[in-house]
């Protein structure tokens, strides 16, 4: 990242961080470079750029800006989240281990038992709220803990630095997949973990607009690494997106503090409800990780699931298609408010037995709270509610 931007305050290195005006015009955007190529005056004389897999200027005022907001040295962008997943799992070898949480993100999951398990990497999923279960199932093959905190969508809380303990202790690599808490709410490099991992398609974008995946990392080996990986295996995104993401970067802190207190109200309308069974929301002093939740995050987001009350089927069903101003979706994190439906949208990928252990049952409802009028949302929520 530039020096300069190195002592700014959050809320400062979303707009400012890593970013230099454009060398060409002063242009206070960095221009969307919309080439694969770039003129060389002499054979491998050019000026930093040669061919846009390998390297481009708008990715690259990106991959400075992620790196700035979150703690590291570097940053890698990706044509989506679970292409910078794929980068982070191919430099294991087979053989290799993976401690990973047991409430994943189904793509997550996908990718590493449909796609890794072939190529001989081992996973194996683990609650994570209790960090001795974790050091148990650590082995001398163990080189990778994957972190999801909060998960999607139980909103179960994982302790980063217990995490990062355990790492450092086996010589294995902590990954926090940090997309639910954005860097506004937690930092994981800065309490010990080793690569920071995004689907900026959600919040880091902001404005379902687009599909980008980020990495950020301090230790400059292991970015060169991760480099040759997404060079070799070439899934880099655009420049039109990565100009996108770089424009709701600089609105995050706003949207987040807003998320954040639309979140809270409507947590708390819920759990006074006579629909509505368990709600799940890091904020609550009865959520079984609140203590950790509040030593690791600022606040406590904009995500929240519950289930309703008669636990039917038909009933959820009937309750996310009558909102009006959430959208049942899937996705989150854009200033509009969305509805899912876990068991049969992001997570029906997973076995039935599989999700129900973790409490994707079929009637668990999630909300991405947007920055709306809190009063629109509850109304919205509320009448919904009212119809069953
Ligand atoms: C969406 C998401 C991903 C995958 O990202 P894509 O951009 O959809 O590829 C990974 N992890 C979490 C927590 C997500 O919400």
């Amino acid at each position: 990242m530039a020096e300069n931007t190195k002592n700014l305050n959050f809320n400062t290195l979303t707009i400012h961080g890593g970013q230099q005006p454009d060398a060409a015009y002063g242009s206070v955007m960095p221009p969307i470079y919309q080439t694969s190529t770039y003129a060389q005056t002499a054979p491998g004389e050019h000026k930093g750029y040669e061919y846009s897999r390998s390297g481009n200027p708008t990715r690259h005022a990106l991959e400075n800006s992620i790196a700035a907001i979150e703690g590291g040295n570097f940053g890698l962008a990706f044509g989506s989240g679970l292409a910078a997943i794929d980068c982070v799992i191919k430099t294991l070898k087979p053989g290799d281990e993976v401690i990973s949480t047991n409430d994943l993100y189904g793509g997550t999951y996908r990718l590493f038992t449909k796609i890794f398990e072939q190529y001989g990497i081992v996973f194996h999923f683990v609650p994570m709220g209790d960090a001795a279960e974790v050091a148990a199932r650590v082995n001398a093959n163990t080189r990778l803990i994957w972190v999801e905190t909060p998960t999607n969508p139980m909103m179960n809380v994982v302790d980063i630095e217990a995490m990062a303990k355990i790492a450092k202790e086996n010589t294995a690599l902590l990954v926090v997949d940090n997309t639910f808490a954005t860097p506004y709410l937690q930092r994981p490099l800065e309490q010990g973990a080793d690569i920071v991992m995004h689907s900026a398609t959600k919040y880091l974008g902001g404005h379902s607009d687009v599909v980008l995946g980020l990495l950020a990392v301090k230790d400059e080996a292991l970015a060169e690494k991760l480099y040759f990986i997404q060079n070799s295996s070439g899934a880099v995104c655009g420049p039109m997106d990565a100009f996108l993401v770089l424009r709701g970067i600089k609105t995050l802190h706003v949207r987040m503090q807003r998320h954040c207190e639309n979140g809270r109200a409507i947590a708390h309308f819920l759990v006074g409800h006579d629909k509505v069974d368990k709600v799940y929301w890091p904020g609550f002093e009865t959520h079984p990780n609140h203590e950790v939740a509040k030593r690791q995050m600022k606040d406590f987001g904009g995500m929240i699931s519950f289930t309703v009350k008669s636990g039917t089927l038909p009933d959820t069903i009937k309750v996310v298609s009558e909102l009006k101003v959430f959208t049942l979706a899937e996705s989150l994190g854009g200033v509009e408010s969305l509805a899912g439906h876990p068991a049969s949208m992001t997570h029906a990928s997973i076995p039935k037995e599989e999700r129900e252990k973790t409490g994707v049952v079929d009637a668990l409802i999630r909300l991405s709270v947007g920055i709306e009028d809190e009063a629109d949302l509850i109304r919205d929520l509320d009448q919904a509610l009212a119809s069953i």
